[in-house]
């Protein structure tokens, strides 16, 4: 059975390249019947938050990709890691290495200048050396026997085959000094005893992926098949960076995108089918392969993501939507969203806009009349327009069946009367009943406000700053 994961480190907000790696590896076990699991990479204690914790959470569940076990905790896993590392020592594929800082330091600077693995061994058993004599005052870590010649390899599902000389692998500390385990060494032993049969991760990992390899080869365990993804890249090409870029799922929420679209375009970012840009997840499962994944960094584009909003927006459920909407209306100080039916509202704006903000927006004028801005008012308001206003408020008070066609049915002759075209009636209408002069059709905008409150609004007049 297939069985993915998606493991991210809790140290900071989630990542949409981190949404990416768990769509592809949520949607790649939905796709085969499998498994998908949510594991909290948390060894790094100093980096690692509860806040950055309940953000990953949160962020997965925004964006409704579920996972069908987890969320396993490192942390909480430490008493199995030990048991790995003794095992380890005890078949001999792992040793103490009693090395002092100063040592280390010597190594290194030596390393770099021949271009070799960092550490000499020294302290690997092998038959016939002498060992150097144990320092009484060192509390040793345990390293790792990498093999020291022939290469590692594997065939990548994204970028094809990959081979690594081993001799350029250190001998990997897989426990420190004061026994806890290292950051490679959990992650093998998390997808050995988790059964991931499909490690699909970001590209930054592709050289901890021979270390991982012979680790589980030396515990006799399956080699999980391995997909490395290209990074997302900003719009002018680099590296998407937190104080540039809106790189956290948050960010989106408040950009108004709803979750769907993100996944939608995130899903398009480095897959395709065709030239398919709007499906929905039931879709992407069905289509998606590893295979048609491109190892070519994708380049964000707003504004595709924005059309695509707008496409999800139009075809996503009213009672969705509004249960998206109604915070925003909040946070725009309507204090009771439920007082307008929202539902007929959202059948007639929800084609005009590309976000959530804006649909809200859309909605304000449901609730409050509101005050134009000047440069609408300079250019839809003129003298005549208060008495052209009410009169055409006292027709509109005739009208006993209030629907759009009977309002509608106003406009033509009322404007003849007037001797003026339709635009010096729509225009200072909607300015005075809705406060923008961007709504739809001003007849079914003013049949869903109904007769007594366009007749009130009329009859305020204006309102002023
Ligand atoms: N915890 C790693 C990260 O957040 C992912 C490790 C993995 O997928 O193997 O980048």
């Amino acid at each position: 059975m297939v069985r993915t994961r998606f493991a991210p480190s809790p140290t900071g907000f989630l990542h949409i390249g981190g949404v990416r790696t768990a769509l592809y590896s949520w949607a790649y076990a939905r796709k085969n019947s499998g498994k998908f699991v949510l594991r909290i990479e948390d060894t790094d204690l100093e980096r690692s938050t509860e806040e950055s914790v309940q953000a990953i959470l949160d962020g997965m569940h925004w964006v409704g990709l579920d996972y069908d076990e987890g969320p396993f905790y490192q942390t909480k896993r430490f008493d199995r890691y030990r048991e790995v590392i003794q095992q380890l020592l005890q078949s001999g594929h792992a040793y103490y290495c009693y090395c002092t800082k100063e040592e280390l330091e010597i190594m290194r600077a030596k390393a770099e200048v021949e271009g070799c693995a960092t550490y000499d061994r020294r302290w690997r058993p092998e038959t016939g050396k002498q060992l150097p004599e144990k320092p009484a005052d060192i509390q040793p870590v345990v390293r790792f026997k990498m093999p020291t010649e022939g290469i590692t390899e594997w065939r990548d599902l994204v970028k094809g085959d990959i081979a690594i000389a081993n001799d350029t692998l250190d001998d990997l500390i897989i426990a420190r000094a004061d026994g806890s385990p290292t950051y490679n060494f959990c992650v093998v032993v998390d997808d050995w005893d988790m059964q991931i049969t499909h490690v699909i991760r970001g590209d930054d990992h592709v050289n901890n992926t021979p270390k991982q390899i012979n680790i589980l080869k030396a515990l006799n365990a399956t080699i999980p098949q391995y997909a490395h993804l290209p990074m997302i890249l900003n719009e002018s090409g680099s590296k998407m960076s937190k104080r540039r870029d809106a790189v956290s799922v948050v960010d989106y929420d408040k950009q108004g995108i709803l979750p769907d679209a993100m996944l939608n375009y995130l899903a398009r970012l480095g897959w395709g089918h065709g030239d398919d840009e709007f499906f929905t997840m039931a879709q992407f499962i069905d289509w998606f392969d590893l295979k048609d994944v491109s190892p070519a960094s994708g380049r964000f584009n707003q504004e595709k993501l924005l059309w695509l909003n707008a496409q999800h927006i139009k075809n996503t459920a009213n009672d969705i939507l509004i249960q998206r909407i109604v915070p925003r209306l909040i946070e725009k100080g309507i204090r009771q969203p439920e007082s307008v039916d929202l539902h007929p509202v959202m059948a007639l704006v929800k084609e005009r806009v590309h976000d959530l903000n804006q649909l809200a927006d859309e909605c304000l004028y449901f609730y409050r009349q509101s005050i134009p801005t000047e440069a609408e008012i300079a250019k839809h308001w003129a003298e005549e327009t208060p008495a052209r206003m009410a009169r055409f408020a006292e027709q509109l008070k005739n009208i006993t069946e209030w629907n759009a066609e009977n309002i509608h049915a106003l406009f033509a002759p009322f404007c003849e009367a007037e001797g003026i075209k339709m635009g010096k009636l729509g225009m200072p209408l909607r300015l005075l009943v809705c406060g923008t002069s961007k709504t739809p059709s001003i007849d079914a905008v003013l049949a869903l406000l109904g007769k007594e409150e366009v007749l009130r609004r009329m009859n305020n007049g204006l309102p002023q700053a």
